[in-house]
C-alpha cells in the first residue's frame, strides 16, 4: 500500500502532468518547488505563563503578485501541509484566471482550547510577525480564512496591519474574508460552498459528463453525503438542498455521523452543532458515534462532498466508495493512489483545484473592491433600475393600448431591480466557475493524454504558469 502524504500526492499529480506535457525540466522544477517557507515561533503570555506557538507562511509561486492563500488554525498544521496547500493555490488561481500566485499559512493551535480574547492576542501576535516581514501586504501577500479561521480572525489581522501601516491607503486589501462592515464583500463567507454548487450545476449541464458518471437528469433528487459541516460543507449542503432539490442523506462530522435517508434539515443541524458543539442528540435522525465515522464515506450516494481534511479517500477505502461523483470541496481529500483507483472504477472526480476555488475567486473581488475603495454596483445600480422600469412601463403601455394584460408584478419586481453587490459577486463567481469547467472539459476532450478533470486542470494551469514565466524571460 502506498501511503501518500498530502504533499506526496500533490507532487505525484503534478509530476505525471508535467511528464505528459514534455515541459522543459528546468521550468518544471521552477514551477514545482515552493519559493519560500517562513517558520515563526512566538510566545504569548496567557493564563499566567508564556505559551510558544509555531506558525508558517509559505509562498509557492510569485509568477503573479500578490500571492494568495488562507491561514489555517489546526494542531495538524506542519510545513509539508502548508507547502502542499500553497502549491494547490498556485494551480487554483491559474486555472480560474485569478491573477495571484499561490501561498498558504498555518498556525499549530486548537482554537477551541482558547477564549476569544486569547485567540485575538495570539492572532495579532502571529500577524505582527508576518506583517513586519511583508508576508502580509496588499501588493505582495494576501491571506484569507481557511479551516479554523473566519472573518473574525481576518478582521484582527486587517486591524493589526492598519496599526503598523498607518498611512497605507490600501491597508484593507492586506487580507480578504473580512466582515462586510469592515471592508469585506457580500458573498465571501458563502463563496467556497456556493462555488461547489455552481461547479455541480455546470457539471449537470453537460449530459455526456453526467452519463459518463452513471447518472442522469439534474441535481433534483440526487443523494448527497457531506463530510465536515463547517463553512464550506454547510454552505454547499444548504444551497444544494434549498435551491437545487438535492437530498443530503448523511453528514459525517468529527464526533459522529447523522443519517437520514429522507433528507437532513441542514439549517437545523448547523444550528445544533453551533449550540452544542457536535452532532450528538440531533433529533429525528440516527446519530452514530464517532467510532468509525469515515466509514460513511463508503455509503451508497450519487454525490460525495468531502469538505473537511485531506487524505480521507485513500487506498484503504477507494475500492469501497459507492458515490458516482466526488466533488472535492476540501483541499487534497483524495490521495494520488486513491485517485488512480477511483478513476479506474469510473468514479468522476471534480478536483479540488477547481471545485473549491470559489473562496479565492470572491477574495479576488474583495481585494479589487478594497483597492477601488468602492462597493460594486454603487455607480450603476439605480441607473439600471430606472432604465429597466422605463422599458417595462413602455411595454405595459403598448400592451394596454392593444387591450392586453400588462406585465405581472412578480416579473416587474424581479426584472426592474438593478444588480447589488451580492448579485454581482454571485454572477462573477458563477461565470468564473462555468468558464473554468468548460476550459478543463474542452482540454480533456482535445488531448487524450489528459482523460480526467484533474489532469486536464493541472495541465491547463501549468501551461498558464509556464507562459507567465516565459513572459518574464524565464
Ligand atoms: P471549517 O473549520 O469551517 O470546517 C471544517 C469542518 O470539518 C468542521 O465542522 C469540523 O468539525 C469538520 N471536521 C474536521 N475534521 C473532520 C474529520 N476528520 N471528519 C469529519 N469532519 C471533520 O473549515 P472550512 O473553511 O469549511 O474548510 C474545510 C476544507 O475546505 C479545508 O480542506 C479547507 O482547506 C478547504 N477550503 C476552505 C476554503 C474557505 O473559504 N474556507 C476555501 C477553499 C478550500
Amino acid at each position: 500500500m502506498t501511503n501518500h502524504s498530502f504533499r506526496d500526492s500533490t507532487e505525484v499529480m503534478f509530476q505525471s502532468t508535467v511528464d505528459k506535457l514534455e515541459l522543459d525540466p528546468g521550468l518544471a522544477e521552477k514551477i514545482r518547488i515552493a519559493n519560500s517557507t517562513y517558520t515563526v515561533r512566538f510566545g504569548v503570555k496567557l493564563r499566567g505563563q508564556i505559551h510558544t506557538f509555531t506558525g508558517y507562511r509559505s509562498v509557492h509561486s510569485e509568477h503573479r503578485e500578490p500571492v494568495k492563500g488562507g491561514i489555517r488554525y489546526a494542531l495538524s498544521v506542519n510545513q509539508d501541509e502548508v507547502e502542499a496547500l500553497a502549491t494547490l493555490m498556485t494551480f487554483k488561481c491559474a486555472l480560474t484566471d485569478v491573477p495571484f500566485g499561490g501561498a498558504k499559512g498555518g498556525l499549530c493551535i486548537d482554537p477551541t482550547q482558547w477564549t476569544e480574547e486569547e485567540l485575538e492576542r495570539i492572532t495579532r501576535r502571529f500577524a505582527y510577525e508576518l506583517i513586519k516581514r511583508d508576508l502580509i501586504h496588499p501588493s505582495q501577500n494576501v491571506p484569507a480564512p481557511d479551516m479554523g479561521t473566519g472573518e473574525r480572525e481576518m478582521a484582527w489581522i486587517a486591524d493589526q496591519y492598519a496599526r503598523m501601516h498607518t498611512t497605507d491607503i490600501n491597508a484593507a486589501a492586506c487580507v480578504t474574508g473580512k466582515p462586510v462592515g469592515q471592508h469585506g464583500i457580500k458573498g465571501r463567507t458563502e463563496a467556497t460552498g456556493r462555488g461547489v454548487q455552481y461547479a455541480l450545476r455546470e457539471f449537470f449541464r453537460h449530459g455526456e459528463d453526467v452519463a459518463g458518471a452513471g447518472l442522469s437528469g439534474s441535481l433534483e433528487g440526487k443523494t448527497v453525503i457531506v463530510q465536515g459541516l463547517g463553512n464550506v460543507g454547510y454552505h454547499a449542503a444548504k444551497f444544494l438542498t434549498e435551491e437545487d432539490g438535492a437530498k443530503v442523506i448523511a453528514v459525517i462530522e468529527r464526533d459522529g455521523t447523522v443519517v437520514d435517508r429522507s433528507g437532513i434539515n441542514i439549517e437545523a443541524l448547523h444550528k445544533h452543532i453551533a449550540e452544542t458543539g457536535g452532532v450528538a442528540n440531533f433529533p429525528n435522525s440516527i446519530v452514530l458515534s464517532a467510532k468509525a465515522p469515515a466509514r460513511f464515506l463508503e455509503e451508497e450516494c450519487d454525490i460525495l462532498i468531502p469538505a473537511a481534511v485531506e487524505g480521507v479517500l485513500n487506498e484503504g477505502n477507494a475500492e469501497k466508495i459507492k458515490a458516482k461523483v466526488i466533488i472535492e470541496a476540501a483541499n487534497g481529500p483524495t490521495t494520488a493512489a486513491a485517485d488512480r483507483i477511483l478513476r479506474k472504477r469510473g468514479v468522476t472526480i471534480i478536483p479540488d483545484l477547481y471545485a473549491n476555488a470559489g473562496g479565492v475567486i470572491v477574495s479576488y473581488f474583495e481585494w479589487v473592491k478594497n483597492l477601488s475603495h468602492m462597493r460594486f454596483g454603487r455607480m450603476q445600480r439605480r441607473l439600471e433600475e430606472t432604465q429597466n422600469a422605463m422599458l417595462l412601463d413602455e411595454i405595459d403601455r403598448v400592451l394596454s393600448s392593444n387591450g392586453l394584460n400588462g406585465i405581472s408584478e412578480g416579473f416587474r419586481d424581479q426584472y426592474a431591480k438593478g444588480a447589488c453587490e451580492l448579485d454581482l459577486v454571485r454572477s462573477g463567481l458563477d461565470d468564473t466557475m462555468r468558464e473554468a469547467y468548460q476550459g478543463m472539459r474542452a482540454f480533456l476532450r482535445s488531448d487524450d493524454r489528459f482523460p480526467d478533470l484533474r489532469s486536464a486542470g493541472y495541465a491547463l494551469s501549468i501551461q498558464k504558469i509556464a507562459a507567465a514565466y516565459a513572459a518574464k524571460g524565464l
